[in-house]
């Protein structure tokens, strides 16, 4: 119940988790998807350490894909990347823990899979920038906007760490 109140708290403020508590957005795109590669990028954040605590798999509408890509509107590539999110399921996640946002976007690589090292997500199984595989949240401000429009307050379960003393001092 608690958590919940919390949750609900954090949709309407930004800030409200940090800490081992921090929350971000990441979603496997329809190629990852297609590509059977849910599994190894699950087993990457669960053995990094990181907590999940909320999953769905949806085929996205045009409109939430609009709204979740508002600031490219402007580039070029903006309706292709509309269309190839919503060609179908994405695997949508909150994962929680220290610093996920960044540590997150560090497991994942960089935009273009040819600058994103080996042992990052993208630098394995990636190789064309507009078919790289996942989506994480840039910022913390970013992933309470994604989180927010991704999933509803009770789509989000807490549930008890037991490894979590295991994990962070
Ligand atoms: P990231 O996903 O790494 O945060 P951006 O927010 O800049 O990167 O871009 C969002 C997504 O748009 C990328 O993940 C990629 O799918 C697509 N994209 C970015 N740049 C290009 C590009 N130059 N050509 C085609 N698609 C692109």
């Amino acid at each position: 119940m608690i958590c919940l109140v919390l949750t609900i708290f954090a949709h309407i403020f930004p800030s409200a988790w940090t800490g081992i508590n921090e929350r971000t957005f990441l979603a496997i795109k329809p190629d990852g998807h297609q590509r059977r590669l849910v599994g190894e990028i699950i087993r990457r954040f669960e053995r990094k350490g990181y907590h999940l605590v909320a999953m769905k798999m949806i085929q996205a509408s045009e409109e939430l894909l609009k709204k979740h890509y508002i600031e490219l509107r402007d580039r070029p590539f903006y309706e292709r990347l509309v269309k190839y999110m919503g060609s179908g399921p994405v695997v949508a996640m909150v994962w929680q823990g220290l610093d996920v946002v960044k540590t997150a976007r560090m497991m994942l690589g960089e935009t273009n899979p040819a600058d994103s090292l080996p042992g990052t997500i993208r630098g394995d199984f990636g190789v064309d920038i507009s078919r790289n595989i996942i989506h994480g949240s840039d910022s913390r401000e970013s992933a309470q906007r994604e989180i927010t429009l991704w999933f509803q307050p009770h789509e989000i379960v807490c549930w008890q760490d037991n490894a979590e003393k295991w994990i962070n001092e």
